[in-house]
């Protein structure tokens, strides 16, 4: 062995030696969640123009390298061509999740299905039983009856009682809880606060359908400061929401209010 070759020997040696310990104590960012991505990928409002839109919502999870699908809207068509307009692969569906039964959060399903995936169903005990029965022709079925993972970083809260009962999705990201709501039939207060019992952490984001298109302003004002007080820092209400709730959201969250429709996505990285 020459002496060049062995010096050569000795500083890969002593760079590995130095690489291990740097890895160990490099600096992890916040809690070390992984980076997140939210895709609303069906809508009744739109956001990108290349997106389609109609009544319902569906909302694509990317969590780290971990895929899951929130509502399916109220048609395959629409978005699976949204899916295909976003660049979104069905076959990296890890798991669908639905809010609750209505047409417009679970019509999309069956032809999501038929492509050829067959991602597990988390659903709710109270959806029709023939519904359950249809999604379990094709795929496995998961009832939620309480707080659960579904998978790294994502979460369901269980039933929440209300005109409809209905679940949200809660993704745990370094900026804080990211929670979704489908419709928010039970009450988008109602559904954050059920989030925020089961992780303890601060609300960072509240996005979906909030259900407020009959209420009164001094109801929207109510919703809004107990929201605030709840700590959520940003909305992103759309869908059934209306159009007077969403001009209440703007002017009450000023810069934490978030545009949203159909192609918007919202990124949520590993540092706050
Ligand atoms: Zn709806
Ligand atoms: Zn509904």
């Amino acid at each position: 062995m020459t002496m060049r070759y062995q010096s050569r020997i000795t500083v890969l040696l002593l760079s590995v030696a130095l690489l291990i310990p740097l890895a160990q104590i490099a600096p992890r960012e916040g809690h070390g969640e992984e980076p997140a991505r939210i895709t609303v990928l069906y809508d009744n409002i739109q956001y990108d123009p290349h997106c389609a839109t109609a009544w319902g919502y569906a909302a694509l999870i990317e969590h780290g390298e971990h895929v899951y699908l929130f509502d399916t809207g109220g048609d395959g068509s629409t978005l699976l061509s949204n899916m295909r307009a976003l660049g979104v692969d069905p076959e990296r569906i890890e798991a669908v999740i639905l809010s609750h039964a209505h047409g417009d959060h679970t019509g999309g399903l069956i032809d999501l299905l038929g492509v050829g995936i067959d991602p597990p169903v988390y659903l709710l005990p109270s959806f029709p039983p023939e519904l359950k029965s249809d999604i379990a022709r094709l795929t496995e079925v998961i009832e939620v009856t309480a707080g659960q993972s579904v998978g790294a970083g994502v979460y369901v809260t269980g039933e929440v009682q209300g005109a409809v009962p209905e679940q949200a999705v809660i993704v745990a990201t370094d900026s804080g809880l990211v929670v979704l709501t489908g419709c928010a039939h039970p009450g988008v207060v109602a559904l954050v606060a059920r989030a925020k019992d089961l992780r303890g952490e601060p609300v960072h984001l509240v996005m979906g359908g909030f259900h407020l298109r009959n209420a009164s302003s001094e109801q929207l004002q109510s919703i809004i400061s107990e929201l605030h007080s709840l700590g959520v820092a940003k909305v992103a209400p759309s869908h059934c929401t209306g159009e007077a709730a969403i001009a209440a959201f703007r002017t009450g969250y000023g810069a934490g209010f978030v545009e949203s429709g159909a192609g918007k996505v919202v990124l949520l990285s590993g540092a706050s």
